[in-house]
């Protein structure tokens, strides 16, 4: 077996192995089972690669996306690695003779594939070094992006229970990464995680107001390789002209891109130094550019996770970077129906669970990398000075008071009014829907003062980010399980100070 060091300085051509690389690397040329928690960007690949070249056989990597394997083949190849795949857009006959021939170091395989029993037969007549698997946590319900295939591998890694077994991801939370272990085999012993600190990008997130406004004033100040996360193809689309229109250069990516214009618009982004790249979150896995300056989401992601690792993907080279999300209450509203309208029922609570993390770090007055790190299960420092709630602490006020009327006005209403129509009644405003409603008989009707009523809004907001109030499809608001602890817990309500806004001319007022 050649020495690792060796082999990193020759092949790879790096003087040292990078954070858990080393220990991870003698691990699996020890024999043992190991899942390794990797942020993106911290050199995964190099922890298959390199023991695949110093044992003898051919390592199965299991990849669950073609353009990643495709993408991951050619940069193993450029090192001199010999790697192929078995995708239906390989020649199939050509890369069987060259495996059952011993003349591969890597061979990537998708899961629905490797769980097959021909390619189970056809694994059997063949040395193996090892078997990595990547992006391991679609093997786990827990995980953000679980994938049932990837639970039929215990039948692949049965037959060839000898060989040492890795597991890469670089999102998993605390649950996530233990059932990862249970799936796999793996003791917990093996479990080795990598910081998640990714200390040169700074966090900012803020109320949405303006889509198209905001993104662009952001970019008009921030040159450099950007990607902007839009919630829909048709978002990502508008996006890309309305910033194209501004002078920059974007384009779109998405799914319902024909495949030569996604690759084509893809080379163009990785090999521009300006070019924003408007996509939904298709873009992204596999991609290296290291030198993204900035990561802008136009709506919120589904998870903390797939924030963590959508933003990663700005300053891998280390470089100053900056991600910024705008969010709004409506996204959390709309994800959450899409959890009631499309999810199993034994997994909504856990959706829902997962979105009130990330309603929990919006909404933060606080620290958000220290609320990203203890989300991943490290204990950081309660300020990090590279935030917008570190380098400009928000003022807070205390709100409970008008959340607890306005949760009244809903229930007083029977929870089928939206918060416009609320905030009417809480104003004491006589309109036409107050008074066919009999609305101005409540008890609730104008108890708010003018200074109370400024509030109502961002109280809103955060009601339903924290579920206390729970949008219907048509606006209505109802109770969500975190009503019942402001209004008879004691629960206190903080939000940030909405910044002043400016004097809006309503028409009709007075000078
Ligand atoms: P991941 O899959 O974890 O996102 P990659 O395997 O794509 O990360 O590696 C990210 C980048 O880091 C690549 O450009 C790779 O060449 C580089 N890299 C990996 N290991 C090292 C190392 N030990 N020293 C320097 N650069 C490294
Ligand atoms: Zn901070």
């Amino acid at each position: 077996m050649t020495d690792p060091h060796q082999l990193l300085k020759q092949v790879f051509g790096f003087d040292h192995f990078r954070g858990v690389q080393e220990e991870v690397v003698e691990r699996v040329l020890a024999g043992r089972p190991t899942l390794a928690i990797m942020p993106t960007g911290a050199g995964k690949s190099l922890c298959y690669q390199l023991p695949a070249l110093a044992l003898e056989g051919t390592a199965l990597v299991i990849s669950p996306l073609i353009a990643l394997m495709h993408d991951q083949i050619r940069s193993a190849e450029a090192l001199g690695i010999r790697a192929a795949s078995l995708t239906s857009a390989d020649d199939r006959d050509t890369v069987v003779r060259r495996f059952l021939g011993g003349e591969l170091d890597l061979l990537y395989v998708a899961p629905e594939r490797a769980t097959t029993d021909g390619f189970r037969r056809l694994a059997d007549r063949v040395p193996l070094s090892l078997v990595a698997i990547d992006e391991a946590h679609c093997v786990s319900e827990w995980g953000h992006d679980f994938r049932p295939d990837y639970r039929l591998l215990t039948r692949l890694l049965d037959d060839h229970r000898e060989l040492p077994r890795l597991a890469l991801t670089a999102t998993a939370d605390p649950r996530t990464r233990a059932d990862i272990l249970v799936q796999l085999g793996i003791p917990e012993d093996g479990l080795i995680v990598s910081g998640f600190d990714r200390p040169n990008i700074r966090y900012h997130i803020l109320p949405r107001e303006q889509t198209g406004r905001q993104v662009l004033g952001l970019l008009a100040e921030r040159p450099g390789p950007a990607i902007v996360y839009a919630p829909s193809r048709k978002e990502a689309e508008s996006l890309a002209a309305q910033i194209a229109a501004s002078g920059r250069p974007a384009l779109p990516y998405h799914a319902g891109l024909e495949p030569q214009v996604r690759a084509a618009n893809q080379a163009a982004f990785v090999g521009s130094e300006e070019m924003v790249m408007a996509a939904t979150i298709a873009f992204g896995m596999g991609i290296d550019k290291p030198d993204v300056r900035t990561v802008i989401h136009a709506g919120a992601p589904k998870s903390i996770e797939a924030y963590y690792q959508e933003t990663g993907r700005a300053g891998r080279d280390g470089d100053p970077a900056e991600a910024h999300l705008l969010w709004s209450a409506a996204d959390f509203a709309l994800a959450r129906q899409r959890i009631e309208r499309e999810m199993p029922a034994d997994r909504q609570a856990d959706e829902r669970a997962r979105l009130q993390s990330l309603a929990g770090l919006v909404e933060a007055t606080g620290c958000r990398r220290a609320i990203l790190l203890r989300h991943f299960g490290e204990d950081p420092a309660p300020q990090c000075g590279n935030c917008d709630n570190c380098l400009n602490p928000p003022a807070t006020v205390e709100v409970t008071e008008v959340a607890r009327k306005l949760l009244s006005a809903a229930f007083r209403t029977e929870m089928r009014f939206g918060v416009g129509h609320l905030a009417d009644v809480l104003a004491g405003k006589e309109t036409d829907k107050v008074f066919s409603n009999n609305h101005h008989q409540l008890s609730v009707f104008g108890i708010c003062s003018a200074e109370e009523m400024a509030m109502v809004q961002p109280v809103a907001r955060a009601l339903i980010a924290r579920d206390a109030l729970r949008a219907d499809a048509y606006g209505g608001l109802s109770f969500g399980p975190g009503a019942r602890g402001i209004l008879k817990g004691g629960e206190e309500v903080r939000i940030a100070l909405p910044p002043p806004r400016r004097a809006r001319r309503r028409r009709g007022a007075a000078a």
